[in-house]
């Protein structure tokens, strides 16, 4: 017996109580009612995971639920905005019982951990496909932007504690079959990709101290292209500061060097903050594990600078950490192909 539309809905996502105080109305009526408090501004992003290419078939459904919401909380992280609610719109091939469950079980356990409420949503057939929209809400005029970094600006880039970015396309590339990794390794590598941690404790505590932001889906690189066309500047990163998993750090520098500023799926903040700001900066990452206890904790490395804009020469150089230039062109890591 298969479950019609508004069973499954009812069964797998709808709760009696939603967890936030802005939900006037959720799931069951033509529209959610959200009540926006006085003096805050609206943080609005929406996410749309389509099978095979934001995920693989393998993934296990708690994961893909985890993961769905990590990615759009991620956006909202890089804004330093506060979650409220969000929707989910869901194209289903089947209705497979066992899938939805897992699904909802990974979604919800991600909610409540950042205090969301799951207010609407829509369900259809059709080939897989999650797309989320979430609703965030920050003081007005604070949300982190990308087109605010000056020159003189610190750059920094928040990363696990003890681990580092670019963990997560070493686990692509193993599924793809283009290099391999002991199984405790691939075990590692394989969470760091499947259940990202979206930074919304350090976003928040960044507002009004990071000059710009953004959080890194698809490379380091690329993602700082935007900050830098965005604000009008140029960088420099010294790439033996990027933080590396003893993982990563396994591989050859070269792949060590293109995972993490090219990889992509990292969902870790880059940001610009005050070149005397260090100690600001790092506190903001120390309260951000306080307010999270018991949650992911997470650490900043400061990786480089902002200069000047000079429209003869690239926006992004690359230094080794003996300050000699790389001869690693940013463009050569969007799409690569090959480590
Ligand atoms: P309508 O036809 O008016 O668009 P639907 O019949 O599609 O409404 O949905 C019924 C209710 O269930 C609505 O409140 C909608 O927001 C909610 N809903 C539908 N799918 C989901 C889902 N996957 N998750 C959460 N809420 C959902
Ligand atoms: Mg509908």
């Amino acid at each position: 017996m298969s479950l019609g539309e508004f069973d499954l809905i009812a069964k797998y996502f709808t709760r009696p109580q939603a967890p936030s105080g802005a939900t006037v109305l959720g799931v069951g009526d033509d529209c959610a009612l959200l009540q926006p408090t006085a003096g805050r501004q609206w943080a609005v992003s929406s996410d749309m995971l389509v099978e095979g290419r934001h995920f693989l078939s393998t993934v296990a459904p708690e994961r893909l639920g985890h993961k769905a919401l990590a990615v759009n909380l991620s956006d909202l992280a890089a804004c330093g905005a506060d979650p409220v609610a969000c929707t989910l719109a869901l194209a289903l091939p089947r209705v497979d019982e066992a899938f939805l469950a897992g699904l909802s079980q990974g979604f919800f356990a991600l909610a409540d951990a950042h205090g969301i409420a799951l207010v609407g949503g829509d369900t259809t057939a059709g080939p897989l496909n999650l797309c989320i929209t979430v609703f965030g809400e920050l003081p007005a005029g604070q949300a982190l932007r990308r087109d605010g970094a000056r020159v003189g600006d610190a750059l920094w880039v928040s990363h696990p504690v003890g681990g580092g970015i670019g963990d997560a396309r070493l686990a692509l590339e193993v599924f793809r079959g283009t290099l391999a990794l002991p199984g405790e390794a691939f075990e590692r590598v394989r969470r760091a990709m499947e259940l990202p941690q979206p930074r919304v404790a350090l976003g928040r505590a960044l507002r009004g101290l990071a000059t710009a932001a953004i959080d890194v889906s698809d490379g380091l690189a690329g993602d700082l292209g935007h900050i830098l066309r965005r604000s009008g500047v140029a960088a420099v990163i010294d790439v033996d500061a990027l933080p590396v998993s003893p993982d990563l750090a396994s591989q050859p520098l070269a792949v060590q060097r293109a995972y993490a500023l090219a990889g992509g799926d990292d969902y870790e903040l880059l940001f610009t903050a005050p070149a005397d700001a260090d100690g600001a900066v790092r506190a903001a990452a120390e309260a951000a594990n306080s307010t999270n206890p018991g949650g992911p904790a997470v650490a900043v490395r400061r990786i480089g600078r902002i200069e000047a804009a000079d429209p003869s020469a690239p926006a992004l150089r690359l230094l080794d950490g003996a300050g000699r230039p790389l001869a690693l062109a940013l463009r050569g890591f969007d799409h690569f192909a090959t480590p």
